[in-house]
Order: structure tokens, then C-alpha cells, then sequence
């Protein structure tokens, strides 16, 4: 009951974000001053991530809850292959994606229209990829190399930290199975109150209220 009632409040407020998303986006290319919202949400994604990590992730991110939504409704939701979430990677994405928006910034200066428009473009193709990564993996495939959500992630490493208690789990997978960025919560099991060591967390508490045994938690 308490997961049913969270995961329909989330879903609510991930709709309105992910409608906002598609009207901002198809708005951009007709106004591209528009393409500015880009970096603010870069902004407030990095600047919550030092307080909480991912949360931003969760559904105050567009483009989070587009993925989780409704290009999830195409996604074979596969496990998200431990490559995706590995550093080289993630640290290889944000060089690439910097190096192309520094050039391109520096290319287009002043004109604010200019650069509106390539913020826009920036966010159809990576979200091309978004819905690519979902159709062939999980909703959340993009998410895990995304570069807002990697810095968020190293910024907040140990911020407002989900606990396991060990006594408790019984191993049952349902933290897993309702985790919508794929984090096994009960791996992370060891003796007494553990850490969930997993960055990506986007602190969503969906595990915390499906839990059976009550044995997840934020902080202590
Ligand atoms: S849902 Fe709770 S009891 Fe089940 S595996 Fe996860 S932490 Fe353990
Ligand atoms: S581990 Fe729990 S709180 Fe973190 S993203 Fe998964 S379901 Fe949400």
C-alpha cells in the first residue's frame, strides 16, 4: 500500500515533468532561446548533487522521467550492462560531450540565439541516444553515462546514504526489481547497518517503501 501510494505520486509528478520535457523541446526549435533551460537544469542537477546526490534524477530531471514514463513502455528493461557504469566510460562521455559544447559555445559567441539553438540540438541527439539505450537495455541505460548524473554522482558519493539493515533483508529481490536505475540495494548486505555504496541511487525511496521487512532506510 505504501509503495502502490509512493510509486503513483512519483509517477504523477514524472509525467508533468516529462510533458514539460517534450513541449520545451519541440518548443526549442522554433525559439531557441529556449535551449537555455539546458544549462540551468545542468546547473541544479550538479548543485542538489552535492547535497543528495542523484535526486535531481529522480523526477525533478525532464528528461529522468521521459525515460521513465514513456520510453519505458518500449523497454525490454534488460540489466544495465556494469561497463555503462563504470568510470572510463562515464569520464570518456563527459570529456566528448564538453570538448564539442566548448568548441561549439566559442564557435557561436555572442549570439544568443546561436547558442540556444545548439543547446537544443545537444539535447535531441543525446536524447535520441536516451531512447536508443532504452528500446536495447533499460529506461535508464542513458542515464547511467549521462554527464549531469556523473558529476551529481561524485559530487554526492556518501550524501544522505540509503542503509541496509543485514539482520533484516531476507534476500528477497523486490528492492531490486522496483529500482528504476537497476541497483541491487540487498548486495550491499554485511554485518549490521550498511551503506548502499551505489552513486546512481537516485534516492527515490521506492525500495525503502517496497521492502517487506522494513529493512531499508535513509541514513542511520
Ligand atoms: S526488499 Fe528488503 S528484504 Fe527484500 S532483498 Fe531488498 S532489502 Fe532485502
Ligand atoms: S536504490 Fe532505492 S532509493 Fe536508490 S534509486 Fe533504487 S529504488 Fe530508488
Amino acid at each position: 500500500m505504501k509503495y502502490r501510494f509512493l510509486k503513483n505520486r512519483r509517477a504523477k509528478k514524472q509525467a508533468v515533468s516529462a510533458v514539460v520535457f517534450l513541449a520545451l523541446l519541440a518548443a526549442g526549435w522554433r525559439y531557441s532561446l529556449l535551449g537555455f533551460f539546458i544549462p540551468l537544469c545542468m546547473i541544479a542537477g550538479i548543485g542538489i548533487g552535492l547535497f543528495r546526490g542523484r535526486k535531481w534524477c529522480d523526477w525533478f530531471c525532464p528528461r529522468g522521467s521521459f525515460l521513465d514514463t514513456l520510453a519505458a513502455k518500449a523497454s525490454p528493461r534488460r540489466r544495465i550492462p556494469s561497463f555503462l557504469k563504470g568510470l572510463p566510460l562515464r569520464l570518456a562521455v563527459i570529456g566528448l560531450l564538453m570538448a564539442v559544447m566548448t568548441y561549439q559555445l566559442v564557435r557561436r559567441w555572442p549570439d544568443p540565439a546561436a547558442i540556444g539553438s545548439y543547446f537544443i540540438a545537444m539535447l535531441t541527439v543525446t536524447t535520441i541516444l536516451a531512447v536508443i539505450g532504452a528500446m536495447l537495455l533499460h529506461p535508464r541505460a542513458w542515464c547511467c553515462v549521462c554527464p549531469v548524473g556523473t558529476l551529481a554522482n561524485l559530487a554526492g558519493r556518501g550524501k544522505y546514504p540509503l542503509r541496509i539493515d543485514s539482520d533484516r533483508c531476507v534476500e528477497c529481490g523486490r528492492c531490486r526489481q522496483v529500482c528504476p536505475i537497476d541497483i541491487s540495494p540487498f548486495s550491499f548486505k554485511g554485518e549490521g547497518r550498511e551503506k548502499v555504496r551505489d552513486g546512481d541511487c537516485l534516492k527515490c525511496g521506492q525500495c525503502v517503501a517496497a521492502c517487506p521487512t522494513e529493512a531499508l532506510r535513509f541514513r542511520s
